[in-house]
């Protein structure tokens, strides 16, 4: 049977290597060096758009044991990252010119391929996958607008920080809405007048990213970044984002300036700073935003983010497997696109969305890996409804907390658990790991 898989990057690199393994035809349409995206330098396959680290390999933390899943499940381009490494302390980063030839290398030993090097610009005659990524091109663009219906299909990612809810220093935090209103959706973080000046002094001479051409002026409208709002003058936040009219403290005081975190997912173990999308380097965040009494070690599992990034209403259009729910017939989407950030979450679904393929094209039922495992964890939460959508990267915050009475023990815990479970799974759904 014939596949197409649409983009040559992370996701449809990895899922095109899962399905030529399974012995399908795959046809992989990628529209580079013919049509470039404005990140990407080169022609080549899984090329790197920007950093070239793969983050952490410490299996106690949600990035390294999301590597440790995907290898179990047979990953080719972790085998391939493996191969091109770079030291990098607890890091992967890899030699990036390395991985992609790797990639394109490994590609190349299957007959059964069939590179097309053109755009797409249709939706492709199914089964598919679409993988096009964070830069997808426009005709195609307009497609899958079309076809997911309207307003489901987002441009632009104004994020704010997402902190996980434990880490927040409840001796100076208290829960509630403005007059009253609320229960736990709200977490304030109050700040004394002293604590607010310091605070907006570093804000406002912090370091900011620099921004590529294509993220371009009058972009962010209706969106400003908390450091552009902050500079407009020292009181100016307090009219905004950190008002504290409404809020009294457990003790009945009115506090200089209030942050407010709101509920990132039902189960509160997520918690994001509302009106705090930001531009500010990831360092930067984490220096400034931990001068918040509260938040002083908050431990940030997202860092705010202002960038084109293409991606579907995940909740309202797919499934916890990748599969775009309206479609009748199998089509899947993959990486950045379908609301999973980051350059290993993008291979993880580009592999998810491969075997949920490989499974409905043999008639089988629908199976996406445990909530227990940082890979089923994102994947149920992009298929989740919890508020206004925004794309997510490996974090424990997502996961069901284990029975781990000492924080030290925590991360030894998610691991064990999470390998043991994705264990059982591969097993009981004959998942194919290893193919010949
Ligand atoms: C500017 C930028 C910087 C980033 N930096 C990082 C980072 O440092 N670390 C990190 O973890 N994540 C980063 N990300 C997020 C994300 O992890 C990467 O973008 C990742 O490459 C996404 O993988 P993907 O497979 O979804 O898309 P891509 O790797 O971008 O692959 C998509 C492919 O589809 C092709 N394509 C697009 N449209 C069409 C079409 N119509 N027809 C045919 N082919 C098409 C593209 O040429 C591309 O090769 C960054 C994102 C952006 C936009």
């Amino acid at each position: 049977m014939r596949i197409t898989v649409v983009g040559g990057g992370l996701a449809g690199c990895e899922a095109a290597l899962y399905l030529l393994k399974a012995g399908y035809s795959v046809e992989l349409t990628e529209m580079r060096p013919q049509k470039m995206t404005p990140a990407h330098k080169t022609g080549g396959f899984a090329e790197l758009v920007c950093s070239n680290s793969l983050k952490s390999t410490d299996p106690y933390t949600a990035k390294g044991l999301l590597k440790a899943e995907l290898r179990l499940m047979g990953c080719s381009l972790l085998k391939i990252a493996a191969e091109c490494a770079v030291p990098a302390g607890g890091a992967l980063a890899v030699d990036r010119v390395q991985f992609s030839e790797k990639t394109g290398a490994e590609l190349a030993k299957y007959t059964n391929l069939t590179v097309t090097r053109a755009e797409a610009e249709e939706i492709p005659v199914l089964p598919a996958i679409i993988a096009a990524g964070p830069l997808t091109s426009g005709g195609l663009l307009d497609k899958l607008a079309l076809l997911t219906g309207s307003g489901n299909l987002f441009f632009f990612d104004a994020a704010a920080p997402i902190i996980s809810a434990q880490s927040a220093d409840m001796s100076r935090a208290f829960f509630g809405g403005r007059y009253g209103k609320g229960g736990e959706d709200y977490l304030n973080c109050p700040m004394t007048r002293e604590e607010y000046g310091v605070f907006w002094e570093a804000l406002t001479g912090a370091e900011t990213v620099k921004l590529h051409g294509f993220e371009g002026a009058g972009v962010f409208e209706g969106c400003m970044p908390v450091e552009v709002m902050a500079k407009r003058g020292r009181d100016t936040l307090l009219f905004g984002p950190l008002r504290p009219v409404g809020l009294r403290t457990p003790d009945g005081e009115r506090p200089h300036a209030v942050v407010q975190l709101r509920k990132e997912n039902a189960a509160g173990e997520m918690y994001n700073l509302v009106g705090f999308q930001t531009n500010l380097t990831f360092a930067e965040q984490k220096r400034v935003f931990s001068l918040i009494p509260a938040l002083k070690d908050a431990e940030f599992l997202r860092y705010g983010v202002m960038h084109r990034n293409t991606y579907l209403n995940s909740p309202k259009v797919l499934t916890a497997a990748f599969r775009l729910k309206n479609s009748a017939n199998p089509l899947y989407i993959g990486g950045q696109l379908s609301g999973t950030e980051g350059y290993v979450e993008s291979i993880m679904s580009g592999l998810l969305a491969a075997v949920a393929l490989d499974r409905e094209l043999k008639g089988l039922p629908e199976a996406v890996p445990p909530e227990t495992t940082v890979c089923g964890a994102l994947s149920r939460y992009i298929a989740a409804e919890n508020g206004a959508f925004q794309p997510m990267n490996a974090n424990f915050g997502l996961l069901p907390p284990p029975d781990a009475k000492r924080k030290q023990e925590r991360g030894k815990a998610y691991h064990d658990r999470s390998l043991s479970d994705l264990t059982a799974f591969i097993e009981e759904n004959r998942i194919e790991p290893f193919f010949p």
